[in-house]
């Protein structure tokens, strides 16, 4: 299976094809939009982006790059209560670390109040558009239902003038929030509800954080979100399935108010993936009961949650890659996002070894005081990128759970008697265990065979081979190892609340590891295989001498293994 380039913005060797691209192809062979392709990833800033973002990002810019065109980022900020500049910082940086470039395309609907404003004016001057001064709740009741038509308001037929007079003192911020509405004049017996008379504009005395207090009327999607295109000379406005209804309504807002463009929308299934919530307000609550630690927690389905757990931009665009575009709703199996993450690493971390839970090992007839350095592969996947030096010594620690006093059956690892062999270094058997007035096991005794590195034992084969550090040389960090937020594939399922299905053992932080020496200084956000327990991804908390890793994933591969089976 191929996967992106790592150079951003490069095509694989392969472009994708998908049902999006054959109508953008279709549409440019046809030299419809003058042969243009424009397009733009439309995040609202109130939350951090999500996988399911990635999906979009990878497609907007993705199907612009394949066709010679453009894609803006669009920051969709006609809501001014749940936004804030901390996510429209965060999303920018989000799309640029999955590298993408939006050069200098980058708009806010909210730089498109004035305009947006004076087309609703054209719209109550020409009837298509009336003030409603019924309450919310009279608004719904009046809408009807799937099956029966809706009533219309007893505001619906005020004169023009009328309506045209209150829409500005609407906006002169005469009225009290609730009061009136905007609300579209097209059809109350509809059988698409979205065509009943859908509100356009609603009275909101709040802050907004680019426009402040200049504005108090708001413009709604329905109707900000086609002009914003329109404005943006946006050729193909693709969104999510959701809104395969609201299409009418889109269309009507272009025709009805007759813009400098006309977009088209086109929709797709949205990537839905199984133990994990992607609606931001899930994702909200998650971080304000702070169930978990911020939106980047390494558990969060957010990109700045995967980048902090250690997924790499290449892994995500591959993922998005394989997954492909529908219009069918399904369900991704999370294991084949872990999948293509270990597939990029396994190529491109360098391995060390590293003793998570630490049980002590002192090599009795090795001579105090003496240190050795044994070569160790840097990457066997990569031959270009050479060995290393690991300090050996009489003092090591090894695994807690590479010991058994009792061994099970099949258990080839330590045990007293057993002889297995240091990866890189000595074959070694254990003579004796240290306990504690406890009972727990302190410390191993053992002893070395000293021609089984370069000797004549040098090629005994033993079953099984254990890491470990030097405990004189090794650097204490901490690591924290990861399981699924959610206990349930669904955590939705049957309309529960997700966050009654939160596992309680997500997060296990092991603060007593130790590291082999060469990761002393190790920067945040360096990757590495460590041998045998899986990849692992320096986090921001690391300081100087003191790293602090995060498992990404370890070495089991679930989806390898199921898809060999199917
Ligand atoms: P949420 O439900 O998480 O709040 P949203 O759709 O309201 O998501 P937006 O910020 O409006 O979030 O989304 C920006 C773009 O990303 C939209 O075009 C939307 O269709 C797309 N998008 C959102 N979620 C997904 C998803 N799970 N899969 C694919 N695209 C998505
Ligand atoms: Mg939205």
């Amino acid at each position: 299976m191929s996967s992106i380039d790592s150079d951003p913005g490069v095509t694989p060797a392969a472009p994708p094809s998908d049902f999006i691209r054959e109508i953008v192809r279709g549409d440019q062979e046809a030299g419809r939009h003058g042969g243009r392709v424009h397009t733009r990833f439309p995040p609202e800033p109130n939350g951090y982006l999500h996988i399911g973002h990635a999906k979009s990002i990878c497609l907007n810019f993705g199907v612009a790059a394949d066709f010679g065109g453009w894609c803006n980022l669009r920051l969709d900020d006609t809501n001014p209560t749940k936004e804030d500049v901390e996510y429209v910082e965060a999303i920018m940086a989000d799309v640029r670390w999955l590298g993408f470039d939006w050069h200098e395309r980058m708009y806010f609907a909210s730089d498109y109040f004035e305009r947006l404003y004076e087309y609703a004016e054209l719209l109550v001057r020409e009837g298509k558009a009336y003030v409603d001064s019924l309450s919310a709740d009279e608004i719904r009741a009046h809408r009807g239902t799937l099956t029966e038509p809706g009533r219309p308001s007893p505001y619906r037929d005020r004169p023009v003038e009328e309506s045209l007079d209150l829409f500005r003192r609407m906006r002169a911020g005469e009225f009290p929030d609730g009061t009136h509405v905007l609300r579209a004049k097209i059809d109350m017996a509809s059988p698409n509800i979205n065509m009943r008379d859908p509100t356009l504009y609603r009275i909101r005395h709040a802050h907004h954080h680019r426009t402040g207090t200049a504005w108090c009327i708001y413009p709604t999607y329905d109707y900000a979100h086609p002009i914003s295109d329109a404005l943006e000379g946006i050729t193909h406005s693709i969104c999510t399935l959701e809104f395969e209804d609201h299409r009418p309504l889109y269309d009507w807002v272009i025709a009805s108010t007759r813009p400098p463009a006309t977009p088209q929308q086109i929709e797709f299934a949205r990537l839905n993936l199984n133990y994990t919530v992607m609606s931001k307000r899930k994702l909200l609550a998650l971080v304000e009961q702070r169930l978990v630690h911020g939106w980047d927690d390494p558990r969060m389905p957010t990109i700045a949650g995967l980048r902090r757990r250690g997924f790499t931009p290449e892994s995500i665009r591959d993922f998005c890659l394989r997954i492909g575009v529908a219009k069918k709703e399904n369900v991704v199996d999370i294991a084949l996002l872990e999948h293509t993450l270990r597939e990029d690493l396994n190529r491109r971390a360098p391995r060390a070894m590293a003793v998570l839970r630490p049980l002590k090992v002192v090599i009795e007839n090795y001579p105090e005081g003496r240190v050795e350095t044994v070569m160790a592969v840097n990457n066997p996947e990569d031959p270009g990128a050479g060995t290393r030096e690991v300090p050996f010594s009489r003092e090591l620690y090894i695994e807690q759970d590479d010991f058994m006093e009792e061994p099970a059956k099949k258990f080839f690892r330590l045990s007293p008697g057993a002889e297995v062999r240091l990866r890189y270094a000595y074959v070694i058997t254990c003579t004796g265990v240290v306990k504690n007035e406890a009972g727990t096991i302190t410390e191993l005794q053992c002893t070395y065979d000293p021609e089984s590195l370069s000797g004549e034992t040098a090629a005994r084969r033993v079953k099984g081979t254990l890491h470990w550090v030097s405990a004189a040389h090794a650097v204490a960090a901490e690591v924290r190892l990861y399981d699924r937020l959610f206990l349930s594939e669904d955590p939705e399922a049957g309309g529960r609340d997700p966050l009654s299905d939160l596992n309680p053992a997500s997060l296990v932080r092991l603060p007593e590891s130790r590291l082999e020496p060469s990761l002393a200084g190790v920067a945040a956000g360096t990757h590495y295989q460590f041998e045998r327990q899986g990849y692992f991804c320096a986090d921001p908390d690391t300081r100087a001498g003191a790293p602090v890793f995060n498992r990404a994933v370890t070495l089991k591969d679930a989806w390898a293994r199921l898809s060999k089976r199917g």
